[in-house]
């Protein structure tokens, strides 16, 4: 298997560990219904996740309060970064994305990412990372880790690597 790394066909956005317990944690509050909020980074890093209202409050559908959406922009420009992605929760359902994400999907400008808690056991069962290219859903790799620190990072539905 080539590195993805490697890759130009898939590329690849690390994720900050935070992240990923930022995110779960929301889902779980936001429990019986999605929840939502905004992704800042960089291009190749998602550095945090803020959370954002669920205008549908809904167990099936989100929509993203603009209001939360600019107050992200705002933020995360002042600091040099930018709100490089979109996340929602599927309460019930896989880390894949809906008919209905598809159907209101339209910046294909962000990342989307999904995270499910109560399916699988694996990380790569409960999170996934998609673009919209064209008029579909393409899966981006989300590498966990510090980019300080890479000999930490490992793939999101692979094995750990090694830390010894
Ligand atoms: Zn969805």
């Amino acid at each position: 298997m080539p590195d993805a790394s490697e890759s130009e066909s898939e590329p690849v956005v690390e994720i900050a560990s935070s992240v990923l317990g930022e995110m779960f944690a929301h889902a779980r509050d936001a429990l019986p219904n999605e929840c939502c909020g905004l992704l800042v980074g960089t291009e190749a890093r998602i550095e945090r996740a803020e959370r954002a209202r669920n205008l549908k409050a809904s167990p099936t559908r989100y929509e993203i309060d603009p209001a939360d959406h600019f107050r992200s922009i705002r933020g995360a420009r002042a600091e040099g970064l930018s709100v490089i992605g979109a996340y929602h929760s599927h309460p019930r359902t896989a880390p894949e994305p809906s008919p209905t994400d598809l159907i209101e999907a339209s910046d294909s400008a962000l990342l989307c990412v999904i995270v499910s808690p109560a399916t699988g056991e694996a990380l790569g069962e409960q999170v996934g990372g998609f673009r919209l290219v064209e008029d579909r859903f393409v899966r981006v790799a989300l590498v966990v880790g510090d980019s300080r620190r890479p000999r930490t990072t490992r793939s999101i539905g692979g094995e750990p690597r090694s830390t010894a």
